[in-house]
């Protein structure tokens, strides 16, 4: 998606080799009109597998797949990070090392929101070992819903998360592929 790559280009700022911040369009400041057209372009990819629920992980995720649930017209479900050691018996639950927080969180879903007539597709900003979106799936699995696919905004595609599910027959769809952070520059897959 040529816009987002624009955009990346213009704000982005490499961290490190391994990530990047678009905290003025995405993590912290949101751009809407670049959230929109997201969600348009992940509509557009993911609308004949006729998904009937769109879900991600707090925070980060929920204006890019709140974008494409809108775009979409069927509702989002931003799977809550648990801060209680109490575990209610009515969500579905799943432990995911945070890639940017160096922590386990626990993620959850309530089993009302999620079962198995569901068709989920699932939205993230970015992906990098793919720790997230394998939760989430482990978490649809669960439900018994089926799958129809992940949207990225972001895939940085030197690391695996992408490629290992992919290999796993789930359809992967990411905007803007980077193959690289190296020395404080942006190199996007062509
Ligand atoms: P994964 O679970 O695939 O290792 O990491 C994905 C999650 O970590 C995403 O939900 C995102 O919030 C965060 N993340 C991973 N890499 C980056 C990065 O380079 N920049 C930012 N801002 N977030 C990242």
């Amino acid at each position: 998606m040529d816009l987002l790559k624009k955009r990346i280009e213009e704000v982005g700022d490499v961290v490190s080799d391994g990530v990047l911040r678009l905290d003025s369009i995405l993590n912290h400041q949101v751009d809407p009109d670049l959230i929109m057209a997201m969600g348009r372009e992940f509509a557009v990819r993911f609308k004949s597998s006729n998904p009937t629920k769109v879900v991600t992980v707090e925070s980060s995720g929920i204006p890019i797949a709140f974008a494409t649930a809108l775009e979409l017209g069927v509702p989002l479900i931003f799977a809550r990070r648990k801060k209680s050691v109490t575990i209610s018996e009515h969500v579905y639950e799943e432990r995911v090392p945070s890639f940017t927080k160096g922590i386990v969180t626990d993620i959850v879903i309530a089993q009302k929101y999620l079962n198995e007539e569901d068709r989920v597709l699932i939205i993230d900003d970015f992906i990098a070992n793919g720790d997230a979106a394998r939760g989430l799936v482990r978490i649809v699995e669960k439900s018994g819903a089926e799958l129809v696919g992940i949207g990225i905004a972001v895939e940085k595609s030197f690391q695996n998360g992408g490629h290992s599910l992919r290999e796993l027959g789930i359809k992967v769809e990411s905007l803007a592929k980077i193959a690289s952070l190296t020395d404080g520059k942006i190199v996007f897959e062509s």
